[in-house]
Parts: C-alpha cells; sequence; structure tokens
C-alpha cells in the first residue's frame, strides 16, 4: 500500500475528532467504537501490516478481545448508529478472522489484495468448475490416476471389489496427501521470503515471490481436487 492510500482511508473520530488507526474498530483516544471504513483490509482490521508469518495465537487473542469489546451486550445503552457499528465491525472481524487464521486462504487473500487474480476466481466467473491445467510435473501420474479412478468406477458400477486396485489408489492418495503437506512448508518458506521483501521494500523480490505463491497455490488445489477424486472413488 503506497502512502497516498493509506492517507485515503485515515478518518476522524465521531466523537472526539482524532485522527483513526486505518482500519481500527475503536478510538485510541476516547475508545468509542467507529464506523467501518470502505476499503480497510483484513489485515487492518487487526492492526496488522500485510505479512503472512503471523503468529496464530497472537491472531486469536486480538478476537476474542475484540469481540468482547464489540459484544451488543456493550451497546445496550448506546446509540443505534454505535449499536448498527458495533455489529458491522463484528462481522467484518469474523471475516477477517476466518480468513487470516487459514494459512491458505491468508495467502490467496494477500495475493487479491496484491492484485492478483487467482484460479479460483477465473474458474468461478464461468459459473462452472473448470478444469484446470496438469501441472507437467503429474502428467504420468493424473494419467496414471485416471484410468485406475474410471475403473474403480466401473467396478463399483457392477458391484465388484478388486482389492489390488483399492490398494493402489490407497497408495495414491497417501502419496497425495505427502505432496499437499510438502506444499504447506514450501507455502511457509515463501511467507518469510515475503514478509523480508516487505520490510526491505523489494519490489523485484515481492513481484517474484508472489508469482511463486501462485503456482504453488495451483499446484496445491490441483492436488486436493485428486485427492477428493480418489476419496469419491473409494467412498471414503
Ligand atoms: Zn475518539
Amino acid at each position: 500500500m503506497t502512502v497516498t492510500e493509506q492517507q485515503s482511508v485515515k478518518t476522524a473520530c465521531w466523537s472526539c475528532g482524532s485522527v483513526l488507526t486505518t482500519g481500527a474498530p475503536f478510538c485510541g483516544v476516547c475508545g468509542k467504537v467507529q464506523a467501518p471504513v470502505a476499503g480497510v483490509t483484513y489485515f487492518d482490521a487487526f492492526g496488522l501490516t500485510r505479512k503472512l508469518g503471523l503468529e496464530t495465537a497472537n491472531l486469536e487473542r486480538t478476537f476474542y478481545k475484540l469481540s468482547r469489546k464489540l459484544h451488543p451486550d456493550v451497546y445496550a445503552q448506546a446509540s443505534e448508529h454505535e449499536q448498527q457499528w458495533s455489529l458491522e465491525q463484528t462481522s467484518l472481524l469474523n471475516d477477517a478472522y476466518r480468513t487470516l487464521k487459514n494459512p491458505v486462504m491468508r495467502t490467496e487473500y494477500l495475493l487479491r489484495l496484491e492484485g492478483v487474480e487467482i484460479e479460483q476466481d477465473r474458474s468461478a466467473e464461468n459459473g462452472a468448475k473448470k478444469e484446470s491445467r496438469v501441472p507437467p510435473d503429474l502428467l504420468e501420474e493424473v494419467f496414471e490416476l485416471n484410468m485406475q479412478l474410471e475403473e474403480m468406477r466401473m467396478n463399483r458400477k457392477m458391484g465388484e471389489d478388486d482389492p489390488q486396485l483399492r490398494g493402489d489408489l490407497e497408495k495414491a492418495k497417501a502419496q497425495f496427501e505427502g505432496q499437499m503437506a510438502e506444499s504447506d512448508s514450501q507455502l511457509q518458506a515463501l511467507w518469510t521470503k515475503w514478509d523480508a521483501a516487505l520490510d526491505e521494500g523489494d519490489e523485484a523480490s515481492k513481484t517474484e515471490t508472489k508469482d511463486k505463491m501462485v503456482a504453488l497455490l495451483d499446484r496445491r488445489r490441483y492436488v486436493r481436487n485428486l485427492v477428493r477424486d480418489v476419496n469419491e472413488a473409494l467412498d471414503n
């Protein structure tokens, strides 16, 4: 976010006129609840910069602290405006917490903020589930898996069971699940790079890391769908 963008969402407290911290639900001076400001990000809602390697324990603590302060009971005697704002702030906070505590959702959210169009958005636009491109290093495995899945579905239609085939599919599934776990640790390494690039204002490194995260998440999504397909075929 550039300095100008940051300033454009800066507003003053409706009650005491103090300048508010971007996205803060309460005035830092008088403590009054504020109307949510358009363009506030989930990171702003938690008073965070756009770093990915965040402590989920801290996130949880802040979430509960803010939720308690925004609770409708606290505003039972307050003005209608404050009651309404506390509800809106709660809803924003809940969305922010749900998104930021999940490693994949957090990364996808950041990428969207950074103007990246991720695959999920592209397929959602078409209204239908679009088959994504097979990652090149998986071509062979996916080809074989699809044959096995087809066979499994045929067997089930005929009421037959092939323990060998079932075993092969279980094995393939375990392997894909292993790949997903591997993606998750690779993603954490990219978070570290992203956070460092952000600190240093290194635009080239930011772009490179963003591209890598997009590719990693595309692949992860693909593998996750494979696991889902195997589960369906195995009727797990
Ligand atoms: Zn104030």
